[in-house]
């Protein structure tokens, strides 16, 4: 049998190389991923899956996939205007423990809510 001409074994050298390479650029993204999830979880506050239920849309990332912590939010206060943070630890009180609703989110900081709050008498 004759040898395949120079250019197209050149060719399937250079496929399986990039393939090669797809691969190694995908692995090594994963592995970004996975460390990236692991600091975040590391930082954040863990759920507990007894008092929250399964896929809740606070804990859905901009990808469509779901986090088992909570992880601190920034939010713009929309009375005054100014940014603050949703802590995790804040969250998972308020979610697991007062039982706020899983479609709640912090619009207000904590002293523009106080001033709403003498403002409504109570
Ligand atoms: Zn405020």
């Amino acid at each position: 049998m004759a040898a395949p001409p120079v250019d197209a074994a050149c060719q399937n050298v250079n496929v399986a190389r990039n393939r090669r390479k797809a691969r190694y650029v995908r692995e090594w993204e994963e592995q970004v991923a996975a460390a990236n999830l692991a600091a975040r979880r590391a930082k954040g506050a863990p759920v507990d899956p007894v008092k929250i239920p399964p896929y809740p849309d606070v804990l859905r990332d901009s990808d469509g996939s779901y986090r088992d912590f909570f992880e601190d939010i920034e939010f713009t206060c929309q009375d005054c205007g100014v940014e603050h943070v949703w802590t995790a630890a804040d969250q998972k009180w308020w979610f697991e423990d007062a039982g706020g609703s899983l479609y709640s989110r912090a619009v207000r900081c904590v002293t523009c809510r106080a001033a709403r709050r003498d403002a409504h008498g109570g």
